[in-house]
């Protein structure tokens, strides 16, 4: 089987890495976090000193780390020391200028590279949206399997980025639109579980309704009938339709909802929730605590 680094074992690159163990590969992992690398080698990964001795002799490199800057940085590091011909795969979610420096980076050492940004929690299965050359994404294809419910390549350097922060766009303000609509029923005496039975069946129907309803009752797993615990943490979501505006101000598209999405969870972040779910902004509409 391969043998794969693992740059960034957090709370998303764990689990991925650990599936990855158990489809057979050898996972050489890295983690600035001892405590990270603690959970790491419970889970069979092999533990390096840092991240170049993680990336010397591995097929595949895969990073899942916070934002742009830390993947270049960490691609200036480790992309001269790869083996040549070594598939590189990004799963971070990162604005997408930074995503094509990284392709860029990659391309200069003699590697293969893809941006492969996931939707999708921590427990959960994971959609991958890749973007990079067709050689590249037949390379990493059986390599995300292992971690993935779907994989769809978007297109070239860059796509898979701008697919997951076009998505998250659709999702803040989704979510902000549901919230607001079973805000205004409350106030016209209508019940929640009357709207969620007519605009689950009508044309309100969305994910954020049907699988994360914001209030708690009519979808038992959504994070509302546990006291708004992520979940997807509204500091995540801050970052997504952050990255959203971004590339809509540098691409010249005109998205007032995503910028208004964006202005409404800075708000919620800095009320002190930016570790609840981000469906807990409807408590931030309605002006009680979440
Ligand atoms: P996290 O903070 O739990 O993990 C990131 C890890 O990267 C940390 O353990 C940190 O120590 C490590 N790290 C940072 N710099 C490093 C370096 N130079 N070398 C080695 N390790 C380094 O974050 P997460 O929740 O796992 O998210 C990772 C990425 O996935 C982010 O880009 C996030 O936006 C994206 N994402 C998260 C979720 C989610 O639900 N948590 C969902 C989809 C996408």
């Amino acid at each position: 089987m391969t043998t794969i680094a693992f740059i960034g074992l957090g709370n998303m690159g764990n689990p991925m890495a650990a599936n990855l163990v158990k489809a057979g590969h050898t996972v050489h992992g890295f983690d600035l976090m001892p405590e990270n690398l603690v959970i790491a080698r419970d889970h069979g990964v092999v533990v390096m000193a840092n991240a170049i001795a993680a990336v010397k002799g591995a097929d595949v490199v895969i990073t899942m780390l916070p934002a742009g800057k830390h993947v270049l940085s960490v691609y200036e590091d480790i992309a001269p020391k790869a083996k040549k011909g070594a598939l590189f795969i990004d799963s971070s979610t990162i604005d997408v200028e930074s995503a094509r420096k990284a392709h860029a980076i990659a391309a200069r050492h003699e590697l293969l590279s893809i941006d492969a940004p996931v939707s999708g929690g921590t427990g959960g299965t994971l959609t991958f949206m890749a973007g990079g050359s067709k050689d590249a994404f037949a390379k990493a294809e059986p390599v995300l399997t292992p971690m993935a419910g779907r994989i769809v390549h978007c297109g070239d350097d860059g796509a898979g980025q701008a697919a997951k922060i076009c998505n998250n766009m659709i999702l803040g303000i989704s979510m902000i639109g549901v919230a607001e609509a079973f805000v205004l029923a409350e106030k016209l005496g209508l019940s929640h579980q009357a709207l969620f039975d007519v605009a689950s069946t009508s044309s309100g129907q969305c994910w954020s309704l049907t699988t994360y309803c914001p209030v708690p009752g009519p979808v038992p797993t959504s994070p509302a009938n546990n006291g708004y615990r992520p979940g997807f943490a509204a500091a995540l979501m801050l970052k997504d339709l952050k990255l959203s505006q971004e590339a809509a101000q540098s691409a010249g598209a005109v998205t007032p909802l995503g910028a208004e999405a964006a202005q409404l969870y800075a708000l919620f972040n800095a009320q002190g929730h930016a570790g609840a779910d981000f469906s807990g902004i409807i408590n931030f509409l309605r002006g009680t605590p979440a």
